[in-house]
């Protein structure tokens, strides 16, 4: 592979402590670069992923793996692995509305092997993937490396310089790939500005204990509507996840009235969980999601590629962040990996990842998009809980239609598989 040419933007200022070439240099640990790390890995196409935090155990960012991901772990033999990692599973949701529960989509119908969203702690899973990656010698893993820069020549990125506890190191690579999430610094240095547009909520995260006798939840996954808040619970083996959802702008609010008028939510929209609320005594026991939609116009530059959370951020609704960014990777291993294995990128192989990823997501964008204002905006904005909407029950109906939701939450709109496995 030939070398890249010598960056002409470097500080001088900065001792470097080391240099280094790959082939492609990584940024950012989530389950997008993670994950393109490792089908790139298996390619044998020597791999960089320089993650800035010290190990992968975070604040709560969503456990949740569709079917779209186990499929492609199958491919390369780690579905049932993975399995082995303690997990619970999610078939599809019962809502609590004044008119009864409703199931709005069941994940059990789909023709697949894997009819169920798996819940795996996000801190096992990136562990998980990055543990099989390092069985391959070409995969090099930077915990604690903090990308600040971005090397270029005449516009085009010949890779990064990233902060360690030592201090300041450099990789040179042909192409340098954006994982770095929701708040890019690599998007921001290469001048990337994202549309947003602004969902009408935002959630709270937390844990809720079991306790003796707990209620069953229908499908794994249960909603509640009421007092302008929708209750969210999610099983998992020795806890629940517990999610409320309040009108955006109302975080403030929210937190002078504390931690007790989460619990009296809670207590009014589902009081079967009022004595698991009680646990429920310090406001650091909620992790905010302040929820975002958005989406970058252009994806690439020479050099330089941008995927998951970095290119797109995506509603909650159904779960699908974490999904989307896998399959980003793997889209974007599909087009690139014979490229890399010459040591080079082209800007039209940049482009056709993004054309094959952006219209999915705009796809899904715009039906949570509908979702959030047409039924999600309606609950938050009645104080007493509704019936069923019609357009629910409509879908719900139909045979052909109503297995579009699932469909779009499993796969999204169109099925991505690994090309060569
Ligand atoms: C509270 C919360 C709850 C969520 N719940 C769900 C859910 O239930 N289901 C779902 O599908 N999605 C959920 N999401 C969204 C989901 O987390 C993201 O869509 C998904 O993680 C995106 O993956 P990613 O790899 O693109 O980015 P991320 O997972 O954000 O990973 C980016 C990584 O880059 C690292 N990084 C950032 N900057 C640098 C730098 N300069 N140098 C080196 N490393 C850097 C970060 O430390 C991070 O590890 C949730 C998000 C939040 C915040």
């Amino acid at each position: 592979m030939a070398a890249p040419p010598a960056a002409s933007t470097r500080s001088t200022d900065e001792e470097l402590r080391g240099v280094e070439e790959t082939s492609c240099c990584i940024v950012g640990g989530g389950p997008a670069g993670t994950m393109l790390s490792l089908l790139l890995a298996r390619r044998g196409i020597p791999v960089t992923l320089l993650e800035m935090h010290k190990d992968f155990d975070r604040e709560f960012r969503g456990d949740t793996i569709h079917p779209s991901t186990l499929e492609i772990l199958d491919q390369i033999g780690l579905a049932d692995k993975l399995h082995e990692i303690p997990h619970t599973k999610i078939s599809g949701p019962s809502i609590r509305f004044a008119d009864g529960l409703f199931r709005p989509f069941d994940l059990g119908r789909l023709k697949t092997r894997f009819p169920y969203i798996l819940l795996v702690p996000q801190v096992r899973f990136l562990e998980f993937i990055t543990h099989e990656a390092a069985r391959y010698p070409c995969f090099k893993l930077v915990m604690h490396a903090n990308v600040t820069q971005l090397l270029k020549d005449n516009g085009t990125v010949h890779g990064i310089r990233y902060l360690a506890p030592d201090g300041v190191h450099e990789i040179r690579s042909p192409l340098a790939v954006a994982a770095d999430g929701r708040f890019s610094t690599l998007r921001r240095l290469a001048g990337f500005e994202p549309v947003k547009t602004s969902p009408p909520m935002d959630v709270l995260w937390f844990r809720l204990p079991k306790l003796p006798g707990e209620p069953e939840i229908v499908g794994g996954a249960f909603g509640g509507i009421g007092g302008g808040r929708i209750f969210i619970l999610l099983e998992r083996n020795d806890y629940w996840q517990a999610g409320l959802v309040f009108p955006k702008g109302q975080y403030q609010q929210l937190h002078s009235a504390g931690v007790e008028s989460v619990r009296k939510s809670i207590a009014r929209i589902e009081p079967r969980f009022a004595p698991h609320a009680d646990s429920l005594t310090e406001w650091h026991q909620l992790t905010l999601l302040s929820v975002e939609s958005s989406r970058c116009p252009l994806w690439h530059r020479p050099g330089l590629l941008l995927i998951g959370d970095a290119a797109h951020v995506m509603s909650p609704v159904g779960g699908v962040g974490i999904n989307y960014a896998i399959q980003d990777a793997v889209v974007a291993a599909n087009v690139l990996s014979h490229g890399l294995e010459a040591g080079r990128v082209s800007d039209a192989d940049l482009a056709e990842v993004q054309r094959q990823r952006e219209w999915p997501t705009r796809v899904i964008q715009a039906a949570q998009s509908f979702l959030q204002r047409r039924i999600i905006a309606g609950a938050l904005n009645t104080p007493q809980a509704a019936n069923v909407p019609w357009q629910l029950r409509l879908f719900a109906k139909i045979p052909i239609v109503r297995d579009i939701p699932p469909r779009l939450i499993a796969f999204g709109p169109r099925r991505v598989r690994l090309k060569e496995v």
